[in-house]
């Protein structure tokens, strides 16, 4: 049950094109979903009139939104023509900044990516800002005849609703307008949003099945930092100025490993992102008399998966810290999921034990179990989240 906001009551109401708008969305997530799939089974499906059904199916493939693909098998009369998703054609480009490189990419509708291209982030926003318009430029000259859309995530906080980025801790930027600049420049439109709630919408629509299903989840991103996206009922949950989710900020404990981007010590950041578990690898390799090489996160979780003692014991330290964290949220929450992203859930089965171990220790008496789970999305999480940004929108309800 919703409230009704009068101020936002006249794009809301329902005319006639509203409920085909509707029904048109439902059509596509059916082809998107149960594909191969024939008009007379989404008329079964959803209790539409065929006639409806073969009308939408025209209206959707004239947008180049799906396609036949050739015929079923007959159960009777005329063979049916099987549909499914168009793909193959560039329809997003996922703009992916991290705080060591920035990747720039097109992808079709199902969100495989066609092509992309990657390049060392820099602190200077100017440099970076006419790096990434190059790179979308790039791609604009290639692809002259297709409507492309630009979604951008970005490790800080990002206002969609003015098309800004507030703040990136990591370059100490603020108010990074480079939504505007690249639709200024590629007449493309752009969508600008944080790591960790791409993330999220890229589990809500490209994950693992069981993550589509799920319709309350957090994820959390652990990575220079550690950033967590909420989805609330089937949408990311925002809160005022896109600012909601920095439970990274929470306070778990004191005196951690290293210091916060904010500077502090207590927060769950320092106890538990990536530049803490390194710390603690160090430390370990210090105390055992071992040479103090400098290992990157990747280095470190490969170390750990073929057996060496301090890189997993560097992992299974940290992941109760990511533990108490991940408590504090089911408790306040009650997520149905946790998902886990980031280099640190390649280990999932070297962590997955201390972090249900701490994530059961809140008093939650019989309430059903929240799920811990790695993510789906393979080893480039933040640019699917990228692409989810434009793609979701295709395929998602106006209301
Ligand atoms: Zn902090």
């Amino acid at each position: 049950m919703k409230r009704i906001y009068l101020q936002k009551a006249k794009t809301q109401i329902a005319r006639p094109n509203t409920i085909r708008g509707i029904n048109k969305q439902i059509v596509l997530n059916y082809v998107r979903d149960r594909s191969p799939i024939s008009r007379a089974e989404i008329a079964r499906e959803t209790a539409l009139q065929r006639s409806t059904v073969s009308a939408i199916v025209d209206d959707l493939q004239e947008s180049g939104l799906i396609e036949d693909i050739g015929t079923g098998d007959s159960t009777g009369g005329r063979k049916p023509t099987l549909l499914k998703l168009k793909t193959g054609t560039p329809v997003a480009v996922g703009v992916d900044v991290t705080p060591q490189k920035t990747t720039v990419a097109v992808a079709d509708l199902a969100g495989h990516v066609l092509e992309q291209e990657t390049f060392p982030s820099s602190a200077d926003m100017t440099f970076m800002t006419e790096q990434i318009i190059e790179s979308v430029s790039k791609l604009a000259r290639k692809y002259p005849d297709f409507e492309l859309e630009v979604g951008i995530s970005v490790p800080g906080i990002a206002d969609q609703t003015i098309g800004k980025v507030l703040y990136i801790p990591y370059f100490n930027w603020r108010d990074w307008e480079i939504a505007a600049q690249i639709t200024e420049r590629t007449g493309f439109p752009a969508t600008i949003e944080n790591d960790a709630n791409a993330i999220a919408l890229a589990e809500l629509w490209f994950g693992h099945e069981r993550n589509r299903k799920t319709r309350n989840f957090i994820t959390v991103l652990v990575a220079e930092g550690i950033g967590t996206g909420v989805i609330f009922d089937g949408q990311i949950y925002r809160g005022d100025k896109g600012a909601a989710g920095e439970f990274g900020h929470m306070i778990v404990g004191v005196d951690a490993p290293v210091t916060c981007s904010c500077g502090s010590r207590d927060c769950w950041e320092a106890h538990a992102s990536e530049k803490a578990i390194i710390f603690r690898y160090q430390k370990l390799l210090k105390e055992s008399n071992l040479s103090k090489e400098t290992v990157d996160i990747k280095h470190l979780v490969a170390l750990a998966k073929s057996g060496e003692t301090q890189a997993i014991q560097a992992l299974k330290e940290t992941a109760r810290f990511l533990g108490i964290g991940i408590s504090n949220l089911i408790v306040g929450l009650s997520p149905q999921a946790v998902i886990v992203s980031g280099i640190i859930a390649e280990a999932w089965d070297l962590i997955a034990g201390e972090l249900q171990c701490m994530a059961e220790r809140s008093v939650r008496g019989d309430l059903p179990k929240t799920i811990l789970r790695a993510s789906s999305l393979g080893d480039s999480p933040t640019l699917i989240g990228a692409f989810s940004l434009v793609l979701a929108k295709k395929f998602a309800s106006a209301s």
